[in-house]
């Protein structure tokens, strides 16, 4: 028997002598033996490959000749119902992915014709686009075999990538990023805003362009009622739902799941068995579907927010969210509104108890100074025995009526001085530290030796001399006011010791005294008004608590600082007053 080798007919006898070869001439045969062989294997491993790679891979693989005809595909035509692996090959790649499609305008065909024609000179191409017959999104690569250019025609490998899940991930992505964007919008705007009414409309402007809407309507729960107070409503016809009026919540209420206090949301308004006074309203007002979603702040049911569409099932549950989410916008910005606006008012009225406090103490302050001085006008006329020659008795009683009389006019002016003080009429003028502060202490030691009980008085002057530029009478009053106090809360025999120094451009004075001490926490409220300590009627010393407020004005206005330090109870105190020294530059200008 003899074989053509290429030929036609296994079983011709007649075969050309040239061309056929005996199976039995093995001398003639020796030579084609072995490249064959090794021809079949390389075969061989280039099938097994191409299974164990291509065949393996989600994506449409495609061997395909220079005519565009498809010589190997992987199993994925399968997958794709192209066809069987077997019978696609020798098929044209773009009948083969569009069967059906005449190729008049088709994209892909032309575009796998300009791809073969680069691919001819050597070059890759690459689409991506929606395929409206495979309905998928494609990822399309060719490339040419020989990477050589200009080898011409080439063999291509076509690549076709099902990329429908990756575009639909961006697409969500790309939604969602939107979406935040819009929603932070939203969020700056509401906190932007100040009233619930801003708040309300700073909203709706916005979402009208995420959910779309034809009407909508904010509502807040009047508190201690069933009532609702209409904050913003758009579209709706009936007078009763307009902004600013009020209506009664039982109008609301559909069923137990369709309450003001419920998320829900309406397919279709004209199917529910038994609407609501509201629902039967916005069906005339031509509203098909609605979403009502409670505004909860803090756990507390607030209002309701609701977004209505004339045509049925219009929102999808994408919109539901983000209205959901502006609804958890506007409830916490609406309750932040409303605690500020409570907060505002609350502070109007105490502004307005504390004036009304304020100018009752200054009258009183007033009325008292008059009566006083006649008081004090005439114990002084008795003493000096004009009315009469006194007994001893009587003079012990006058002292001692003078006395508390000095202390009563010491503290009503200081009254008067801390509800008139007023920091643009201080009288300065440019006093020598040194002498100021010699002609201020002059009396003290006499009358730490006399105050019961006696306490020791020290004084250290700074060895440098400074200037200062202040209100001699203000600034006298605040060391009299720690003066007075170091002596007041002094134990019999405790030492009070001023002491001043001049540091880095300012002068700090102290007052220190082995006294009562000031508990940590009270060291900074003394200095507010009417503050003491011991604020109780029984306490031991007397006092109503505005020297040191007056003390801290004082300074303060002077551009200075006042503070006090103290170790604790029982163990003294110091206080501080740190004042700017004067270059000279300035020099006294009288007016503050
Ligand atoms: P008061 O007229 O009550 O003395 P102040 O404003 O001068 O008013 O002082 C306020 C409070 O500060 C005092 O009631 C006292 O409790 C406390 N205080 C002031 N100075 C001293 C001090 N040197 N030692 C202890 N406590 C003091």
């Amino acid at each position: 028997m003899t074989y053509k080798l290429g030929g036609s007919s296994p079983e011709s006898d007649n075969a050309d002598s040239t061309a056929a070869v005996s199976v039995h001439d093995s001398q003639s045969l020796y030579w084609l033996e072995e490249p064959l062989q090794h021809l079949f294997e390389k075969v061989e491993r280039a099938k097994q490959e191409w299974e164990a790679t291509a065949d393996s891979l989600p994506e449409l693989i495609c061997l395909v000749n220079e005519q565009g005809r498809v010589l190997r595909a992987n199993r994925t035509v399968e997958t794709w119902n192209l066809g069987r692996v077997t019978a696609v090959q020798g098929l044209d790649l773009h009948e083969l992915i569009h069967p059906e499609c005449t190729g008049l305008f088709c994209y892909l065909k032309r575009f796998l014709q300009q791809a073969r024609e680069k691919a001819n000179k050597g070059q890759r191409d690459k689409l991506e686009a929606y395929d409206p017959i495979l309905q998928r999104h494609l990822l399309i690569r060719v490339q040419p075999i020989s990477a050589q250019k200009k080898v011409a025609p080439s063999t291509t490998v076509v690549v076709v990538q099902d990329v429908t899940k990756h575009k639909q991930i961006e697409e969500a992505l790309r939604r969602y990023t939107k979406r935040l964007e819009s929603i932070n919008e939203i969020q700056n705007a509401i906190l932007a805003a100040r009233s619930p009414e801003e708040i309300a409309h700073a909203a709706l402007s916005r979402i009208m362009h995420l959910v779309p809407f034809y009407q909508a309507r904010v509502a807040l729960a009047k508190p201690e009622s069933d009532d609702f107070y209409v904050l913003i409503a758009d579209a709706i016809g009936e007078t009763y739902l307009r902004p600013g009026k009020s209506f009664p919540g039982q109008i609301f209420k559909g069923s137990e799941e369709r309450s003001p206090d419920k998320f829900f949301v309406i397919r279709d308004l004209a199917s529910l068995a038994a609407p609501s006074v509201m629902e039967k309203l916005l069906l005339k007002e031509g509203i098909c579907s609605y979403v009502s979603i409670p505004l909860v702040a803090e756990g507390e049911f607030i209002g309701s927010f609701g977004l209505g569409c004339s045509n049925p099932d219009a929102f999808s549950d994408e919109h539901v969210e983000i209205a959901s989410e502006v609804a958890d916008l506007l409830a916490i910005a609406t309750r932040q509104a409303q605690l500020t606006a409570k907060l505002n008012q609350a502070n109007g009225k105490l502004q307005e108890a504390l004036r009304a406090k304020d100018e009752m103490v200054q009258n009183v302050s007033h009325e008292l100074r008059t009566p006083l001085g006649i008081i004090y006008g005439y114990t002084q006329v008795i003493e000096s025995a004009e009315l009469g020659p006194l007994t001893s008795g009587q003079q012990r009683a006058l002292w001692v009526m003078h006395q508390q009389g000095d202390r009563l006019r010491f503290m009503v002016d200081r009254l008067l001085v801390l509800q008139t003080f007023d920091t643009g009429k201080l009288q300065r003028v440019q006093l020598d530290l040194n002498a100021w502060l010699r002609q201020i202490l002059g009396p003290w030691e006499t009358r730490a030796l006399q105050a019961v009980p006696s306490v020791l008085f020290k004084a250290e002057m700074p060895c440098e001399s400074a200037l200062l530029l202040a209100d001699e009478g203000l600034l006298g009053q605040v060391m009299v006011n720690l003066l007075d106090n170091a002596l007041k809360f002094s134990p019999a025999g405790g030492a009070v010791c001023v002491h001043a120094r001049v540091q880095d451009g300012q002068i700090v004075i102290s007052v220190s005294d082995e006294g009562i001490g000031i508990p940590p926490d009270k060291l900074e409220q003394i200095f507010g008004r009417f503050f003491q300590v011991d604020g109780s009627v029984r306490r031991r010393f007397g006092g109503i608590g505005i020297g040191l407020a007056l003390c801290r004005a004082i300074v303060e206005a002077h551009g200075g600082r006042i503070w006090a330090e103290s170790q604790g109870e029982g163990r003294g105190s110091i206080f501080y007053v740190a004042l700017p020294a004067d270059d000279g530059s300035e020099g006294g200008t009288g007016d503050g």
